[in-house]
């Protein structure tokens, strides 16, 4: 069971990231976080600029050393 956040929505701690947010899996809400000012490290996997500690947010590719 991945440990969550929790929801706004429904109030169960079952708000998981996903490689856009974070998604609700008992009730469906979503949240999508924006990148926001200036670009993240290249992605070896998608070729996009969304690398943000050490998680592409475009594909959900994770790196670590
Ligand atoms: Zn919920
Ligand atoms: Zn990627």
């Amino acid at each position: 069971m991945p440990a969550g956040k929790m929801c706004p929505e429904c109030g169960k701690y079952t708000f998981i990231t996903t490689p856009t947010g974070r998604e609700c899996s008992k009730c469906g809400y979503k949240m999508v976080v924006n990148p926001g000012p200036g670009k993240g490290k290249k992605c070896a996997n998608c070729n996009k600029y969304q690398v943000f500690d050490g998680k592409c947010r475009n594909c959900g590719a994770s790196y670590s050393f």
